[in-house]
């Protein structure tokens, strides 16, 4: 337990104290520190609400004036179970009814656990612990929300109310997390994306799946351009594969069955064969032929499927019974060459599923097994802004933070063993390149390793490449200098992983991005190279994507710029505002916007009618990073008067000195 998850927890037993002392029938089951917060679930006839918040703060803050000390008892098993017959477990005092849930938790402690109960003033619970010193220690919270939870989790547990709150250390940190919230609701991506025109979902298009309007796309193609000049620089190959694979593909990447219920439903085709045309068209004649004979000998196949078409096969057959052998004999050769047809027919027409690619891996590790691949190839870097497609469940959809459709900013790295620690190096520094680049000064990533004890159930039987590559990531995140927290047994099946969280400007978290070793999928795959020794190996692979997905990625720095784009990023880098109706003004406007966009600059004009004012407010209005204002004394100086978003007003400038500075700035990527 963290510091501040330890005093959040310990501000869930002062919260039950003060139920207690307004409703001291109330039964608790479980009051954990969660992200942000804490809980405590209660079963209280009561329906608590927001309204009765402030009356249990008051009785808290009560509990935190006391300073009563967290006091740890250690009790056997009969002493505890005792004490919850009497209801005294979460509990003030003894009381009528038992404290039921606890005596279930205790019920359901391991034997050869010890039980520890902790008081503070009246209040005695069943906790392992651990909590601050004293109550008085809680130094700022506040009640946020109640909602119903289940017992357990389970719905044929009673239902419970679940009572949130937080804490912080100090009153100021209590209200910057608030004043976090407040700003974080006004740079919601989802509202400044349809403010700022960047995004929009549409039904008929289906949830989850967004689409970029020409000023969003604008910010997915710089990420683009970023990307593919980085990797360039880094050694990376650039490959584009469909959107879509066969079935076969999946199942020998492990996606299937393991990972069915992320993906889209499969699509049916027909197999295709080079000779089921030529079949096919065998059927159709024989069909016919049989028709022919049967009208021949007087039988109306139509009329009867007319009268009852489930009778059909029936009275056909006592039909032919009617007719001369000679004739029966030939009808039935007939028949039956015609079924053999047409099982020879199903056959070159069995399904064939398709899906669509809810990972780039599969496709790229076949390029990697097209070309005969020698350890003078290593390390083999794949790279592609791959579309994926994911079946989230409908109610996990949100914003661009959750989508069906992504676009990642994927590579796949192929080495030697002895190439890794290099490779994964330079793939932590474009991590932190990237982050130094958007301003992002917090960040953390969290390490998972495998469990030896589990090798060839939740991992991959590879005791000596999950040992070196887990040795060499730790000794490159320790190097590096980066903070990470290493989380043991929760690595990815086939090898240890990365996952990166980082925060924006204003502390709110978003996990954007993993890194990934593989051991397996080179295996699966039989992926080779020729090594020096003339010997066939196996690669290893790295999975990575740094700026994660276009849709999350740009929704985090919607949130992170709060719609502020640095220049380089900026939907409309440039707009050229130019002062009354003067032609000449105006010629010189557009002789502005001409040089801007010869330099690939996103610059736009302001032709309209409107008064300068007007113009500026209609241009801050939807985050115009630079705004060229041109009057005539501007212009008879060949100037320009420079304004920038949020800073206001710069003054007026030589016209070469200021598109000069724009596009320094625009190919430095300044912030
Ligand atoms: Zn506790
Ligand atoms: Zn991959």
């Amino acid at each position: 337990m963290t510091d501040i998850e330890r005093l959040r927890h310990s501000a869930s037993h002062v919260l039950a104290t003060a139920i207690l002392k307004i409703w001291p029938e109330a039964q608790f089951a479980a009051g954990p520190p969660v992200e942000n917060g804490f809980y405590y679930d209660v079963d209280l006839p009561h329906r608590i609400s927001p309204d009765d918040f402030e009356k249990i703060e008051a009785e808290m803050k009560k509990e935190i004036k006391a300073n009563h000390p967290f006091e740890r008892m250690e009790v056997s098993r009969d002493e505890a179970l005792d004490m919850g017959k009497k209801g005294r477990l979460a509990a003030l005092g003894e009381r009528d009814q038992p404290s039921k849930y606890k005596i279930d938790i205790i019920e359901n402690i391991p034997p050869d656990e010890k039980i520890s109960l902790y008081r503070s003033g009246d209040f005695i619970d069943l906790c392992a612990g651990p909590h601050v010193m004293r109550t008085g220690n809680i130094g700022a919270f506040r009640l946020t929300n109640v909602a119903s939870a289940y017992y357990k989790g389970d719905e044929k547990n009673p239902q419970l109310q679940r009572v949130y709150g937080t804490a912080f250390k100090t009153k100021k940190e209590l209200d910057d997390y608030f004043a976090m919230l407040e700003e974080a609701k006004k740079r919601d991506h989802r509202k400044l994306g349809r403010e700022l025109e960047l995004f929009v979902f549409d039904d008929d298009v289906g949830p989850g799946l967004p689409m970029f309007l020409p000023r969003g796309a604008v910010i997915a193609e710089e990420l683009e351009k970023l990307a593919k000049e980085t990797e360039f620089a880094a050694g990376y190959q650039r490959v584009r594969t469909p959107h879509i694979a066969r079935e076969s593909l999946y199942k020998k990447s492990g996606h299937l069955p393991y990972y069915a219920e992320s993906m889209f439903p499969p699509m049916l085709l027909q197999k295709d064969h080079p000779h089921a045309q030529a079949f096919d068209q065998l059927l159709k004649t024989f069909e016919g032929l049989d028709r022919k004979m049967l009208a021949e000998m007087g039988i109306d196949v139509e009329a009867i499927l007319l009268e009852n078409p489930k009778s059909v096969p029936n009275r056909v057959l006592e039909k032919i019974k009617e007719l001369p052998e000679k004739q029966q004999t030939a009808f039935v050769e007939v028949a039956r060459l015609r079924q053999a047809m047409s099982l020879a027919v199903a056959s070159f027409r069995e399904l064939d599923r398709y899906y669509l690619k809810a990972m780039n891996c599969p496709h790229h590790h076949k390029l990697f097994a097209a070309v005969p691949r020698s350890y003078r190839d290593l390390p083999l870097r794949l790279a592609e802004y791959g579309t994926c497609y994911r079946y989230e469940q409908s109610g996990e959809l949100f914003g661009l933070m959750r989508v069906r459709s992504l676009q990642m900013n994927d590579a796949h790295l192929y080495m030697t063993p002895e190439q890794f620690e290099a490779e994964f190096n330079a793939v932590n520094e474009m991590y932190l390149t990237y982050f130094k680049l958007f301003g992002i000064d917090k960040y953390l990533m969290r390490f998972s390793t495998h469990d030896p004890s589990k090798f060839g159930q939740k991992f991959v039987n590879e005791p000596e490449l999950w040992k070196q590559t887990e040795e060499m990531t730790r000794r490159v995140l320790k190097d590096s200098g980066i903070d990470y927290v290493e989380v043991p047994n929760e690595a990815a099946f086939y090898g240890p992983k990365i996952d990166v969280q980082v925060w924006s400007v204003i502390g709110r978290e978003f996990s954007i991005a993993t890194n990934q070793v593989d051991f397996a999928q080179p295996r699966s795959f039989d992926l080779r190279y020729k090594d020096r020794d003339n010997t066939e190996k196996i690669p290893l692979c790295i999975h990575r994507a740094p700026l994660g997905t276009h849709e999350r990625f740009i929704g985090f720095l919607i949130e992170h710029y709060a719609g502020n784009f640095p220049l380089w990023l900026s939907p409309e880098q440039v707009r050229i505002l130019p002062i009354g109706d003067d032609a000449k003004v105006l010629e010189y406007s557009m002789s502005i916007l001409s040089e801007l966009r010869a330099h690939q600059v996103r610059a736009e004009i302001d032709k309209s009618t409107d008064n300068i004012n007007g113009k500026i407010q209609r241009a801050e209005q939807i985050k115009v990073h630079t705004m060229l204002v041109i009057g005539k004394r501007d212009m008879d100086a060949d100037a320009v008067s420079v304004r920038i978003h949020g800073k206001g007003n710069l003054g007026a400038k030589p016209r070469a000195e200021a598109i000069a500075e724009i596009l320094q700035s625009i190919k430095e990527r300044r912030a």
